[in-house]
């Protein structure tokens, strides 16, 4: 009877796990393809007074990741940043505000548990305009893993990020913007762990289009910069030109812009809530985003059922890169992908496309797309620090190109 036991324990343990497409990718840590939930613990949200109110510290806002501070000396201070919980990719994302009753000079030390600096340091005066700290009043340490921040506080809240804030309400905004084109329908397509609306895109103006592109972004709450090209990459697929609206009519873009809205919002470096990096969940299926995001491409399709022509997953890393597919997997239409990134390098004359092609082993949203459409399918990288004009141009001729290879289909 015990022998029974070990034995059903030992198929449970192995029976469940699938053996192909679940192979961490080179650079995760241990652990990062179990996608069933995990502890994380929540930042404790509150403003740090020192000095009775003379300067102040807060990670009251959306995106917001600042978990300790301590005053060293009059002017200087040192935070602490850990992430949601551990071992974690190292996305070491920070933001808060810092305010002062007077003027003044201070110096801010960053420390980081399970992980070391990575992020320049974005200023904003609003949270919505921001630019990056000017070099003479930032460094680095790289044997540390910290950073020094010189800055100067008044009374008004000055905010400090590692990227640009896109919470998910200033997406949710710039996606009804969107809509007020009405070949633009946005949709609520399921709810995050924490309730949050996951919100979908759709551009045609061929309502029986059954010619899909399906686009992702934002599993990763810290991959600003992919959110920034791919909200210039669907900007150019709504403009007014015979390109584009030749386009319109014949194919439709379905886009999750933010699969993961509570890490967003929690300034988490990675994970969802449940803890999970998203985007080793696409053979598993064990969070809710990605089921949801999963079951509406299928429902789009009629169950994979219509053709897809293209489907991309934007994130961002140290630099520009696009993760493809190996030469041996075939796609319908075939070679398509070929053809586009053929075309981008020749648009892209100053720049060397980095493309590195990636098998299936890997339980990333790019293995089941390609597994189930058959589709050409990118991972498109973004820069951390890539100028964010060269950003949106790069990101509309992707678009451009995109749309000019699928017209001639
Ligand atoms: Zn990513």
């Amino acid at each position: 009877m015990q022998m029974l036991f070990k034995l059903l324990v030992l198929l449970f343990v192995f029976g469940c796990t699938p053996k192909k497409n679940n192979q961490p990718v080179s650079y995760d840590p241990p652990g990062s393809t179990d996608t069933r939930d995990k502890e994380i613990v929540s930042q404790n949200k509150k403003v740090f007074y020192f000095e009775r109110g003379k300067i102040s510290f807060s990670n009251m806002f959306p995106g917001a990741r600042l978990n300790m501070v301590s005053q060293l000396t009059d002017s200087s201070f040192q935070i602490e940043i850990s992430p949601e919980n551990a071992p974690i990719n190292n996305s070491a994302w920070y933001a808060f505000q810092v305010w002062a009753k007077a003027n003044q000079m201070i110096e801010i030390t960053l420390k980081y548990q399970n992980g070391s600096h990575r992020y320049i340091p974005k200023l904003s005066p609003d949270g919505r305009n921001w630019s990056p700290i000017e070099n003479n009043f930032f460094s680095s340490d790289t044997t540390a893993g910290t950073a020094q921040l010189k800055l100067q506080v008044g009374p008004q809240k000055l905010w400090i990020s590692a990227q640009e804030l896109i919470t998910s309400k200033i997406m949710a905004d710039w996606v009804q913007k969107l809509a007020h084109f009405q070949f633009v329908e946005t949709k609520i397509i399921g709810a995050s762990v924490e309730n949050r609306n996951i919100i979908a895109v759709e551009i045609t103006e061929n309502p029986s289009a059954q010619k899909h592109i399906l686009i992702i972004g934002r599993q990763h709450p810290p991959e600003v910069t992919g959110a920034i090209a791919l909200q210039a990459f669907l900007e150019r697929i709504t403009e007014d030109d015979s390109l584009s609206t030749l386009f319109r009519q014949n194919y439709i873009v379905s886009a999750v812009p933010i699969v993961n809205p509570d890490g967003v919002d929690a300034g988490q470096w990675r994970h969802n809530v449940h803890g999970v990096d998203l985007n080793r969940d696409w053979v598993n299926f064990n969070q809710i985003e990605t089921q949801i995001v999963r079951d509406y491409f299928l429902q789009k399709t009629k169950q994979a059922q219509e053709p897809v022509f293209f489907t991309f997953d934007f994130h961002s890393t140290q630099k520009d890169i696009f993760y493809t597919l190996k030469e041996n997997l075939a796609t319908e239409p075939p070679r398509l992908m070929e053809k586009w990134l053929q075309i981008m390098a020749e648009r892209l004359p100053e720049e060397t496309l980095d493309i590195q092609p990636f098998g299936l082993e890997s339980p990333v949203s790019k293995t089941w797309f390609y597994s189930t459409f058959k589709a050409p399918s990118i991972t498109y990288e973004v820069g951390d620090e890539d100028d964010r004009e060269y950003i949106k141009t790069k990101a509309r001729i992707a678009a451009e190109v995109l749309m000019e290879i699928l017209v001639e289909q």
